[in-house]
């Protein structure tokens, strides 16, 4: 098969999924009749018209939640629930080829990339599911006299408002939802504009596994839809993934009820390679920590601190890798990196390039030239490579959400965990060294959510994740994360 037949042959394969609006469980148009138009970023054309939703549509999607919250859903036992989305995890296996289709299509992400979350997707959620049962309050004697009977309940917090960023669009839908539910939550799915589609498609899952009508809503639509979402003051609580500028937003927004919120934002994340690693192995874990899904990851590893007695060699093994990873169509399995999520996002990281050049950064690789012919009408990026980088320089300084590269050099240890602290954020940190002493000491000086020492990267369901500073509060991911959708009530009982 051609390239383009494949590209055909997707387009079939994902015509029959939703474009309109899930609200109370049933499909609509939105509520003044407004469509969006969502792009294939390897092509630069049209992919889908979709409902767009606006305030009003979230307004009726608030009350649906509402309704069904203290309607039926609340009615549910751990039981019911867990057997939902148990079932909900079977379909989103059973499939998943379409879901791949519409992440890599929609947002660019090679297709290999977007297949690995059969597994990792399923598996979200069967975590979740595993934990509805185990939910519990406890039992207190208080000191007061008259030897009252304490407990604690812990309950749903109530209408969640969940908005997402377009890096890993069906995941952060999953990622929201199954914890929500779990704890007994209903909820307004809001997914990035650039990549709408696979969201829909998990309303639909949702549906089929038996979750009642108002449980799960999506709402497609602009920042208007985030925003109504983030003020609304009949919904609890936000949980939000995208930058640090709209998270500050939203925080504003929902002052008015005082809603709970949870925050995943940006990352600036430092990844030191101590002159004692195994270098077989951190050269190419440091180019895929920031070049995977094109840089397009929150804690892509994009200032790399190499030690003076192996800078030279390491860098000379960076540009290696980097050379061997294969740009091209999203379809094609051979594919490594795939284009931006779309041509703003390509100028701005164009900028960020060119203001390195300025600031006087050394390039090595990549830049803002995409020679290929067949790749220049969509939004493809080089993998970039900077030497000589300084902290003071924008490109050290600021996420750039792209495959831009920034290495910077260092002779000594206490100085590099300093270096690696300034900075504003604190999602992700990685440490490559032989020295389990070194790894013990340094690894708990990082100021960040992970640290990752000989691995970058990694998640699993069970695992806590989440920024410190600007990198946002809360934890997805893990026992915690389910704690962030209930509150406890303390019940006193003479
Ligand atoms: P974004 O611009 O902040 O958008 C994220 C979501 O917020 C989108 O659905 C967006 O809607 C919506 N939104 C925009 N303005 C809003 C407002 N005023 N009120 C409420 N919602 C609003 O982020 P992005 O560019 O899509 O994603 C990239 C960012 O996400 C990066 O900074 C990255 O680091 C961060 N990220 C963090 C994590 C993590 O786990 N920490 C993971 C992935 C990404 P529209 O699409 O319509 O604008
Ligand atoms: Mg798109």
């Amino acid at each position: 098969m051609t390239l383009a037949q494949t590209f055909n042959a997707a387009l079939a394969g994902i015509a029959s999924t939703p474009r309109q609006l899930l609200i109370d469980g049933r499909w609509s148009d939105a509520a003044d009749g407004g469509t969006m138009v969502t792009i294939n970023p390897a092509t630069g054309l049209p992919l889908a018209e979709l409902a767009c939703g606006r305030a009003a549509d979230i307004d009726l999607a608030v009350t649906a939640a509402r309704r069904a919250f203290e309607g039926p859903w609340s009615a549910t036992t751990p039981y019911d629930r867990q057997r939902m989305l148990l079932r909900l995890a079977d379909l989103i296996e059973a499939n998943y080829d379409t879901i791949a289709l519409l992440d890599s299509l929609d947002m660019g992400a090679p297709i290999t990339r977007t297949q690995a979350g059969r597994h990792t997707a399923p598996q979200l959620v069967r975590y979740y599911a595993g934990l509805v049962p185990t939910l519990r309050g406890e039992t207190i004697t208080p000191s007061v006299p008259g030897a009252p009977f304490v407990a604690t309940l812990r309950e749903p917090v109530g209408v969640v408002g969940a908005i997402t960023p377009w890096n890993a669009p069906f995941r952060m839908c999953v990622w929201k939802a199954a914890p929500a539910l779990a704890a007994g939550c209903t909820i307004i799915l809001k997914p990035a504009e650039q990549s709408p589609l696979s969201a829909l498609l998990f309303g639909q899952l949702c549906l089929e596994a038996g979750v009642p009508p108002g449980v799960v809503n999506v709402v497609p639509g602009m920042a208007e839809a985030g925003q109504r979402l983030a003020e609304h003051p009949d919904v609890d609580k936000i949980t939000f993934t995208g930058s640090t500028r709209t998270g500050q937003h939203i925080i504003r927004a929902s002052a008015g009820n005082l809603k709970r919120l949870s925050l995943e934002l940006g990352g600036k994340s430092a990844h030191i390679i101590l002159d004692d690693a195994d270098l077989d192995l951190a050269a190419p874990a440091a180019a895929h920590a920031v070049f995977q899904n094109s840089g397009q990851i929150c804690s892509a590893g994009t200032r790399l601190f190499v030690e003076d007695g192996i800078h030279d060699e390491f860098v000379e093994r960076v540009l290696a890798e980097t050379a061997t990873l294969r740009m091209g169509d999203p379809l094609d399995p051979e594919t490594q990196i795939g284009p931006l999520v779309d041509q703003t996002q390509k100028t701005t990281v164009q900028q960020y390039i060119s203001t390195g050049l300025a600031e006087g950064a050394s390039l090595l690789a990549g830049g803002t030239d995409v020679e290929a012919e067949a790749l220049a009408a969509g939004s493809f990026v080089s993998p970039t490579v900077f030497t000589g980088v300084r902290d003071d320089m924008t490109i050290a300084r600021e996420e750039i959400f792209g495959p831009v590269l920034s290495i910077l050099r260092f002779s000594d240890r206490d100085e590099v965990i300093r270096r690696a602290n300034a900075s504003e954020y604190g999602l992700g940190a990685g440490l490559w060294t032989q020295d389990v002493s070194a790894a013990h000491a340094l690894g708990r000086r990082l100021r960040a959510g992970t640290v990752w020492v000989n691995c970058y990267q990694l998640m699993d369901p069970a695992v806590p994740f989440g920024g410190y500073k600007l990198s946002g509060y809360g934890r997805e991911s893990g026992y915690d994360h389910v704690h962030e959708f209930l509150e406890t009530k303390a019940l006193w009982i003479r």
